[in-house]
């Protein structure tokens, strides 16, 4: 640059000159487009690089060129104006200026023009010194409109929002204010610590030291001292240009109702308020813990109503709704502190006694709950009396975990209901035994005619009064391999629900009707077997023919076979009254004779009975059993028999076992019996050996 001075030099020009080349070093090197014009004329004295290139030249091109040629007649025209006001001002001036040029982003630039006065004082020149602050006018407009954004979305937000730097809490928006009931000027400057619930500051402590985004749970404490849960999202930010932490603060109090009532829900019993299955299980896990740590004993009650279900059906369910709660408030009633309550569904409630207690103890707890339990209740304007059945299993002898216990509590309740109801029990090894079997038979029975477990058992039939083997009963047995003889009683019911029932009751025929064949090869002239019937078996369409065909098979007769039906086989409503008919004559024409099982059990009438063809009744043993004692058992039996002989049909009794019973019954002109005074059902070889051995004719 090359600098041409008017006039005189001045010292300070001087010292200007002597270090010339600096200075030129200088005015090229600033960051600052700079130039000297003359303030009169506006020619260009001298500029640097920076400034000649920004007006598209060399330094040494504008040297001596008026304003208007450096830069336009338009940009002139300010300038003109700007250096007016500086001579006018005697004193620099300072204003922004954006060049606008096609094809360029606008470039803004902040001017300073410097008089310089000449000897007279007037201004001579004008130095024109102009900084590129574009980028740093970028900048703040951008961090003043991110601020902006910051602060319309702060207010706009429905969560509460605080910023906090140093530990000083310097911005919070109008939500979180309404939270806490606090004005901004008394929250601004405090410490954030201050609302956070003391339980809390410790989390949140350690969450303000880290720089990370965070979330988690806290409370704070409202201005009236209440708390409120809420949930912080905190993270660092940028903020009016330092970084400050902030936080967003939802308020979860609703969510924390809904998730305690959530809870309440999983855990409690939505009609009686009592605990539910889950919560009776996970709290069973938690005392059965503790009591095998200290070694002490617990009581789980399993508590079932007696004949529920005839309730709920008769009267409703809302009555059977209404019993239930009053059921749930006499057991809490009695329960106090020291037992757990809880209903399982339906009608079984469940009690954990607690405390260490005594067998005794713990039986005199259940004889006063049933006692609490069979007060007379009014439901629905009826006063009744329901009575409910107990069964008790302890730890630790009679299982360890709650599953056991429970499982083992309710076998207990099944033997007190088949025990009578309206009683306890008291879980002993006998009944899980029983259950384990019940699961054997139940999962074994399909194989035990492949695997030829089954076997018959015969019980013979003496006429009356003379004594003449008149026939056997066939009665099945089960000779299981591991759980020995199984009677029929344990499995005649399960089959039937299997439906494996017609399959057994095929082979028991065909198995009775090879030993009669083997019996009448021997020399029995005419003996005859009688064969007990599933209602499955008679009704099925084919009935009539595999039986006839079964027979066929043996070379037999139709005389060497009786059929055993039960009353309620005769007399099922649901049966076809014509079909029932047609299947008896059937049979009563193929020469097979047809008994009633089992009678004085059932509904049937003799006067319906008679309209069927039927050969012999079978007295039930439990009239038989109370002859001699009762007076009605020996009046409904003689009634029975006289009243069947005049109708033609023949009387049998069962399960004769004194002389006294025979002599009564014989006196009443019964024509059989059966039962273990003559013989117990026995095996064919041990059959034919009391044969043998019989006193009989
Ligand atoms: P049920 O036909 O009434 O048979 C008589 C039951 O009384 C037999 O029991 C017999 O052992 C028993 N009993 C005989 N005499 C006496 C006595 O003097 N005193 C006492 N207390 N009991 C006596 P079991 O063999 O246990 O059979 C029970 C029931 O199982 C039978 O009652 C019958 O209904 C059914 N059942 C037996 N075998 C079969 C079968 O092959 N098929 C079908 N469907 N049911 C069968
Ligand atoms: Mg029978
Ligand atoms: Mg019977």
């Amino acid at each position: 640059m090359s600098v041409e001075l008017p006039g005189p030099l001045p010292t300070r020009a001087a010292m200007l000159l002597a270090t010339h080349e600096q200075l030129r070093a200088l005015t090229e090197n600033v960051p600052v487009s700079l130039a000297c014009f003359d303030a009169r004329s506006l020619c260009c004295v001298c500029a640097n690089t920076r400034f000649a290139r920004l007006v598209g030249g060399e330094p040494a091109s504008l040297i001596g060129k008026h304003c208007v040629e450096i830069v336009g007649e338009k940009i002139a025209e300010t300038a003109r104006l700007r250096v007016d006001q500086m001579c006018a001002e005697r004193q620099q001036i300072k204003f922004d200026y954006c060049l606008q040029r096609p094809g360029y982003d606008d470039t803004w630039f902040d001017v300073h023009l410097v008089p310089d006065f000449g000897k007279t004082g007037e201004v001579t020149f004008c130095y024109v010194l102009m900084t590129n602050t574009t980028s740093h006018r970028t900048a703040t407009r951008q961090a003043h409109e991110t601020a902006e954004r910051l602060r319309k979305f702060m207010e706009a937000s429905t969560e509460g929002m605080v910023f906090h730097d140093g530990g000083k809490i310097v911005d919070v928006n109008p939500p979180l204010l309404r939270m806490l009931d606090y004005r901004f000027e008394d929250i601004v400057g405090e410490s954030p610590l201050k609302f956070i619930a003391l339980d809390a500051q410790a989390e949140a402590v350690a969450a303000m030291a880290v720089s990370r985004e965070t979330t988690y749970d806290s409370a704070l404490i409202h201005r009236n001292g209440s708390r409120i849960p809420v949930q912080f999202s905190s993270r660092n930010l940028l903020w009016d240009g330092k970084v400050v932490r902030m936080s967003i603060v939802r308020d979860m109090t609703e969510r924390v109702a809904d998730a305690a009532r959530i809870h309440f829900l999983a855990m409690h019993d939505s009609l009686t308020g009592l605990a539910n299955r889950t919560q009776l299980m996970e709290r069973l896990a938690l005392l059965l813990e503790g009591a095998g740590a200290t070694r002490t004993q617990l009581a789980v009650l399993f508590i079932d109503i007696d004949h529920f279900k005839r309730i709920n059906d008769s009267l409703g369910h809302a009555a059977g709704d209404e019993l239930l709660v009053t059921f749930a408030e006499r057991l809490k009633t009695e329960c106090g502190d020291g037992a757990l309550l809880s209903r399982l569904g339906g009608d079984e409630f469940v009690v954990i006694q607690k405390l260490s207690v005594s067998h005794d103890q713990t039986a005199a707890f259940a004889r006063r709950l049933l006692d609490a339990l069979a007060e007379p209740i009014n439901i629905q304007g009826r006063r009744m009396v329901v009575t409910a059945s107990i069964g008790i299993a302890r730890f630790p002898d009679d299982g360890h975990s709650g599953d056991s216990l429970l499982k083992n509590a309710d076998a207990a309740m099944y033997l007190a209901k088949s025990q009578g109801r309206a009683t306890f029990r008291f879980f002993d090894a006998s009944l899980a035994q029983a259950a384990d079997q019940a699961l054997a038979i139940e999962t074994q029975l399909g194989d035990a005619i492949r695997n030829q477990e089954f076997e018959l058992f015969y019980q013979p039939q003496l006429s009356e009064p003379d004594g003449v083997l008149i026939g056997v009963e066939a009665l099945i047995r089960w000779r299981h391999p591991v759980l020995g003889l199984i009677g029929p009683a344990q499995f005649i019911a399960v089959a039937e629900g299997l439906q494996l029932i017609v399959a057994i009751g095929q082979w028991v025929l065909d198995e009775a009707l090879a030993q009669v064949l083997t019996w009448k090869s021997a020399g029995w002239p005419e003996p005859r077997v009688a064969v007990n019937l599933s209602s499955a078996q008679f009704r099925a369409s084919s009935f009539v023919e595999s039986v006839l065909a079964a027979l066929r098979r043996h070379g037999l007769k139709g005389e060497n076979l009786e059929l055993e039906l039960t009353e309620r086989m005769l007399m099922d409503e649901s049966d076809d009254a014509a079909a029932t008919q047609a299947t008896l004559a059937a049979l009563t024409a193929a020469g097979i004779s047809v008994a009633i099982d089992d009678f004085g059990t059932g509904y049937s009438s003799l006067s319906h009975l008679r309209t069927l063809p039927i050969d012999r009744l079978k007295i039930d043993q439990s009239f038989v059993r109370e002859i001699v004692d009762s007076r009605d058992c020996f009046a409904i039996t003689e009634a029975t028999i006289r009243l069947a002989s005049s109708l033609g049909i023949l009387t049998i009794a069962e399960g004769v076992e004194t002389e006294a019973q025979r002599a009564i019954l014989r006196q009443m002109h019964v024509h059989a019996t059966q039962g273990f005074l003559i013989a117990r059902p026995m095996s064919s070889g041990d059959f034919e050996r009391w044969l043998q051995t019989a006193k009989f004719a």
